[in-house]
């Protein structure tokens, strides 16, 4: 349920108000817009007399939200959401590139992809130091060492950084990676969000690999009702009957996004197509979709790379892929 107060209330009625809300047991999310101020409703709504609570001096109006997502809903949110990601980078506001390889294999391999990629716009440096992999006997990542190497990088170009957590047991080595991927594999790993909604760290949320647009938000609701509401999603292919691609991309989903939920949306082609030459295309294509950013495999040597090296561009083709891009941001005017 959602009330809209009336302009200028005073901080007297709206404390009578709310204690009046909370005290029939939902709990208040509150959204103050430029004109209108948006008290979200959440928890059990089922005592509350929606034609009472419209009579009210202060309610504008109020209207039950139909939808199972509730804090991450644009109608409990309007304006666009910003994700602040270590002080400097605003996810939401301007175009936001996160290039790099797909694991961090060596300092040298991550020292020159995170210089390269800072040097051609990118905004963040992704690496995975933990590696969810289909095979057991296939490379699972540097582990504490790659978050290491990750950090070193970020001191050497100041780039933040973006790394996947793929089990709870290892959170406490996250507490410098400036955003937490949440993997496809991971999207409906229920506690593992609802832990991260307890901190306040920004969240990458990727697609599941066949989840729908609105299980993906209700995954996203899972961290936001635990209230932390710094949350990026990531658009990153599924499942479909076509095998011509590694997964299908679906851009659709980003307009679709946008009119559903306030959160920012990335897409990442790499994972998305499976082919380093379709990267580029895409990450045309998404940002005429109106997506918010992008997340691009990059990787120095990508046929020596020990994970996703068919995906992964090289600095050089990083470096066109940016310049389409900055010219379409400039374009559509992001
Ligand atoms: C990744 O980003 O390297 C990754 C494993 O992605 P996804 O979870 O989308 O498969
Ligand atoms: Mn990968």
């Amino acid at each position: 349920m959602i009330v809209i107060l009336k302009q200028n209330v005073s901080k007297e009625k709206l404390d009578a108000f709310v204690k009046h809300i909370k005290a029939q047991g939902p709990d208040i999310h509150f959204s103050e817009g430029v004109h209108t101020t948006i008290l979200g409703l959440v928890g059990d709504t089922s005592r509350i007399d929606i034609n009472l609570i419209n009579q009210m001096d202060v309610v504008d109006s109020v209207r039950r939200i139909s939808e199972p997502f509730k804090v991450v809903n644009r109608k409990f949110h309007p304006e666009n959401s910003i994700i602040t990601v270590d002080g400097k980078v605003r996810v939401g506001e301007k175009f936001a590139v996160i290039a790099g390889p797909c694991s961090v294999e060596s300092e040298e391999q991550i020292i020159e992809v995170a210089e390269r990629v800072k040097k051609a716009g990118a905004t963040m440096l992704r690496g995975g130091a933990f590696k969810p992999r289909t095979s057991p006997y296939a490379f699972r990542g540097l582990k504490s060492d790659g978050i290491e190497l990750l950090l070193e990088a970020k001191k050497v170009t100041g780039l933040p950084i973006v790394s996947e957590l793929t089990s709870l047991a290892n959170i406490d080595l996250f507490n410098d990676v400036d955003v937490i991927q949440v993997g496809a594999r991971n999207m409906q790993n229920f506690d593992m969000l609802s832990e991260l909604g307890k901190c306040d760290k920004p969240i990458l949320l990727k697609r599941g690999l066949a989840n729908t647009v609105q299980e993906w938000l209700m995954s996203a609701e899972y961290i936001a009702a635990g209230g932390n509401e710094n949350i990026i999603l990531c658009e990153r292919g599924i499942r479909t009957f076509e095998t011509a691609t590694r997964n299908t991309l679906d851009l659709s989903c980003v307009p679709v996004l946008k009119e559903k939920t306030h959160l920012p949306v990335i897409v990442d082609p790499s994972h998305a197509t499976g082919a380093s030459r379709f990267v580029r295309p895409m990450s045309k294509a998404a940002v005429v979709s109106g997506a918010d950013g992008l997340m691009i495999e990059v990787h120095n040597h990508p046929e020596k790379a020990l994970c996703d090296g068919a995906q992964s561009v090289t600095p050089d083709q990083f470096d066109d892929i940016m310049k389409d891009v900055l010219r379409l941001c400039e374009i559509e005017n992001r």
